[in-house]
Formats: structure tokens, sequence, C-alpha cells
């Protein structure tokens, strides 16, 4: 049977790169998009079809995966990037933990039952360099604070998940989107490549890892 996969933030950038790469492999997509119909014109375009799915409206989460049914591959694409300082911008810190960590938590623990009864699973957690400790949390304040506490829920939950759901999270490098601009080097799609591969891992992959062009790197 076909397996199913959501992606967030589906409807640009990295995340259309990554839901077109997996339905070319085969896969069923569910695009997830906060605008709906913005998702069903990209859903036409690679032949997927579309939920609607903010981040920052926790009920379009529980519909999205009630609508999209059982999914076998989660991938926690979305993102806001604010470059600013943190202190004088709570509602952005708050934007940035909801679209980047509570939303990814709370579409994990709504998908997960499902891919446990299943006996498969893959969550892919696209995350960022500036999220990591060891390369310095460089970049903006709460995108850091995010990226890194996603990374932090990418490991934790690889020790409570079972061995047949893989978590991982993922650094696409610096991409041409409208969060990497125009001067990034690489296009969506060499962005979307280690998603990809971890979306589609064989059942000995890795899990609770963090990855570069498909090299674990340090949180
Ligand atoms: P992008 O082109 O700005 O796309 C961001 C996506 O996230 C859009 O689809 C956007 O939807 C969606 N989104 C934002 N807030 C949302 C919400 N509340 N609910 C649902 N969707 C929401 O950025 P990108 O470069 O493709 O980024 C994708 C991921 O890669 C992000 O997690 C980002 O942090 C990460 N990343 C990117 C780079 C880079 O260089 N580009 C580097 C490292 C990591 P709308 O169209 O509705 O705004």
């Amino acid at each position: 049977m076909k397996r199913m996969a959501l992606v967030t933030g589906a409807n640009r950038g990295i995340g259309r790169a990554i839901a077109a790469g997996l339905g070319n492999q085969g896969y069923g997509v569910i695009v997830g998009s906060r605008d709906l119909a913005e998702g069903r014109r990209v859903a036409a375009e690679i032949g997927a079809r579309a939920v609607e799915l903010d981040l920052n409206r926790p009920k379009t989460l529980e519909r999205a995966v009630a609508e999209a049914g059982d999914i076998d591959v989660l991938v926690n694409n979305a993102g806001v990037y604010f470059n600013e300082p943190m202190l004088p911008h709570p509602g952005h810190f708050g934007e940035s933990l909801s679209v980047m960590v509570e939303g990814p938590y709370h579409l994990i623990r709504l998908a997960v039952p499902a891919m446990t009864r299943k006996g498969f699973g893959r969550i892919v957690n696209v995350s960022s360099g500036w999220g990591s400790f060891s390369e310095g949390l460089a970049g903006a304040a709460a995108y850091n604070v995010a990226k890194a506490a996603l990374n932090a829920l990418t490991l934790v939950l690889s020790r409570e998940l079972p061995q047949t759901v893989k978590i991982n999270a993922m650094c696409p490098g610096w991409v041409r989107t409208r969060m990497g601009g125009q001067g990034a080097t690489r296009s969506p799609e060499e962005g979307a490549e280690t998603a990809l591969w971890l979306a589609t891992l064989p059942h000995d992959g890795p899990t609770g890892g963090f990855f570069r062009d498909r090299q674990a790197i340090d949180w």
C-alpha cells in the first residue's frame, strides 16, 4: 500500500520541494498549508492533496491530521524567521516557538498512535545549524531558541517512541527561498535532499540524530 506523507509549510520553499520529491518517489503526499487555496494550487501541480494547517491555530492541526488519515511520514518543515532581538518582541518569540516547537510536538502527538499501530513511522524535523549549540547558536535570537528546542524535542522523543518510529532533525544548508533569500547557495531541491533521505529511511536507518548532507552533525 502507498505510504502517506504529510509535509507542513509545503506550499513553497523547501517544504514544497520535499513534498514534490516524496511524490516522485511514489508516496501519497498531503500538502499542509495555512492558506488552503495556496495549498490546493501547489497540490494540483505536484499530484498531491492539501489540508489547512496553521501551526498557530491548534484546532487546524487536529483537523489536518484527521483529514490526512493515517500518515506514515510526517515532515515538520514550516518555519518563521524574525531577524531581531528577542526581548522587545514577545509576540514573535511566541510565534517562533508555536510554529517550530509546540506545533511540531502536537503534530507528532497526533500522528504517532497510527504509526505505532502500523509499526512504521518516519518523522523529520527541519531544523537548522542555527539551532546548534556546537555551531554557536548563530543567527537570529528567537529562531535560535526555537530550533535548539526542536533539536531537543527530536532527541528526547527518540527515546520515547517505539523503535519502528524514527525521528531525526536535519539542517538543509542555506537555501534560496523567501526565508533564505536569493543570494543563498542551494536550490530548494538541494535543501530538501537530506530531509527526503530521512523521510524514506529503511528499517536499519538512524533515529534521534541531527544531519546535514546525510552526515551526522553535533547538536
Ligand atoms: P519559506 O520559503 O519562508 O517557507 C516557510 C514555510 O513555512 C511557508 O510554507 C510558510 O507558509 C510556512 N509557515 C510559516 N508559518 C506557518 C504557520 N503558522 N503555519 C503553517 N505554516 C507556516 O522558508 P524555507 O526556507 O522553505 O524554510 C523551510 C524550513 O527550513 C524552515 O523550518 C526553516 O527554518 C528551515 N531552514 C531554512 C534555511 C534556508 O536557508 N532557507 C536554512 C536552515 C533551515 P506561508 O506561505 O503561509 O507563509
